[in-house]
């Protein structure tokens, strides 16, 4: 039987603006066998989000029995509204040998880590504050006091970057999702990640050496 192993859990995180979900878009353009996990959270849809796609979008009542029921990998409020990593599907994935991809904020990012350290932890951070402002402003979606609240939560947020794996300045998008292509690309060759693969290999090598003879 050859030896299966486990996929990589990638998670790209960062303060609210810093461009995770455009860089997380053009990387899942870039492979498609990314898994991409889904979170649920209790906000509701802007414009042009779906069900199931963007988001699962729940009532807060259903979203603390899903917590009370363990059903999270990690959940956080942020901003008055809480949102969730489902467990199952992640877990499920990276056993098959998947790579799964999660864009959550710095709060989830470090409970992954606690419970699941075999992760690769992405950092995206904005060049500057003045430009993350601008950013945030300029995408129109949310009020002025939820923006002030966003900008003043960045310098408590930008003390954890070190607990990262990578850390990742979104300057020039093509850059920064380059970058984290490289990421993946050099994490999916490294030697404790294909210990199964190997063997197999090896395997494959013995066996011909041994009928050759
Ligand atoms: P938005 O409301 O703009 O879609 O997301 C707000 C913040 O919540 C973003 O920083 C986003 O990355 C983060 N977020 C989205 N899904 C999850 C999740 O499942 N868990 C956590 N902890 N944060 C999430």
């Amino acid at each position: 039987m050859t030896m299966k192993d486990e996929g990589i859990l990638l998670v790209v995180s960062g303060p609210s603006g810093a461009g995770k979900g455009t860089i997380c878009s053009a990387l899942r353009q870039a492979y498609p066998d990314i898994h991409y996990s889904v979170s649920m959270t209790t906000r509701a849809p802007r414009s042009g989000e779906k069900e199931g796609i963007s988001y699962y979008f729940r009532k807060e009542t259903e979203f603390r029995e899903l917590i009370q029921r363990n059903a999270f990998l990690e959940y956080a409020q942020v901003y008055d509204h809480f949102y969730g990593t489902p467990k199952k599907y992640v877990l499920d994935q990276v056993a098959r040998g998947k790579t799964v991809l999660l864009e959550i904020d710095i709060q989830g990012a470090m409970q992954v880590k606690k419970t699941y350290p075999k992760g690769v932890f992405i950092y995206i951070v904005p060049p500057s504050l003045q430009i993350l402002s601008q950013r945030i402003h300029d995408r129109g979606t949310d009020s002025e006091e939820v923006i002030q609240k966003r900008l003043s939560q960045i310098t408590r947020e930008l003390a954890l970057a070190h607990q990262y794996d990578y850390i990742i300045v979104n300057d020039v998008l093509e850059q920064a999702v380059r970058k984290t292509s490289a990421i993946l690309e050099a994490e999916r060759c490294k030697l404790s990640r294909n210990e199964g693969q190997i063997e197999t290999i090896f395997k494959q090598y013995i066996t011909k050496e041994v009928s050759s003879k």
